[in-house]
């Protein structure tokens, strides 16, 4: 078991959906809440304290290589210790891996576009943890992995059929682009972000101020965007008393 901060990983017993095959692979079995005081970039991530965190959301076969979301696989009740280990690599290869699955596997391009992303923030992470976040290496890498990401929810955004929160997409394709530097492509995207989103309106202007004075660094959201975004208060709760009888 790893404990990081209130983060716990520990090994787990899970069965390839693709070959069958039992492994053991880390889990992550405990993540603390969503504070206002959480690290929490404009690209709506949360900052992990440890790529181990991320990583563990994805699990890796040993036999045939699949890989995907944990969630993906079954639980099995062999102990982890007697049954061979996923395959070790570095941390953020692990969703380039899941990319490669989801391709074989006529995933839907948002998946893939989820897993880049995730990809690119592991990266960041472990670079985070080391100390090299302004190497060249980084940004060759951060470069890579947000250009992935464009692809794939590009595809995503053009796929008819597809029902998801588009607005909020187009969001997060704009912070992408953004970080990409490539600024004007990044402005067109905020200005399609609508109400449906369910994005505060000054974030979304804020960012896109970002892109015109063509900035790309990644931006920490303040503790009330993060409250209006990820601790919207309960609806008000509303009296069934009549006001005749209630007054
Ligand atoms: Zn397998």
């Amino acid at each position: 078991m790893q404990v990081i901060q209130e983060f716990v990983i520990n090994d787990t017993s899970v069965v390839c959906p693709a070959c069958n095959t039992v492994f053991a692979t880390p889990n992550l079995a405990k993540m603390p809440n969503i504070t206002r005081d959480s690290l929490i970039e404009a690209d709506l991530h949360r900052v992990l304290p440890d790529p181990n965190i991320r990583a563990a959301l994805v699990a890796m076969c040993p036999a045939c290589i699949y890989t995907w979301w944990m969630s993906a696989f079954a639980p099995h009740y062999i102990l982890p210790q007697l049954v061979p280990e996923s395959p070790e690599i570095e941390l953020p290869k692990k969703f380039a891996h899941a990319v490669l699955s989801g391709r074989q596997n006529g995933s839907h391009s948002l998946d893939r576009a989820l897993l880049s992303l995730n990809g690119c923030w592991c990266a960041r992470e472990a670079h985070l943890a080391s100390g090299t976040l302004g190497s060249e290496e980084y940004v060759t890498t951060n470069h890579r992995w947000l250009t992935l990401a464009v692809q794939e929810l590009d595809a995503a955004l053009r796929d008819p059929e597809w029902d998801g929160n588009r607005s909020r997409y187009h969001y997060m394709m704009g912070e992408m682009l953004r970080q990409l530097g490539q600024f004007d492509a990044a402005v067109k995207e905020f200005n399609v972000v609508d109400r449906r989103s369910m994005l505060p309106r000054q974030l979304v202007e804020h960012q896109k101020t970002l892109a015109v004075a063509m900035n790309a660094e990644p931006t920490a959201l303040p503790p009330f965007i993060i409250e209006e975004i990820f601790l919207p208060k309960a609806p008000p709760v509303i009296s069934n008393i009549p006001a005749t009888i209630s007054a």
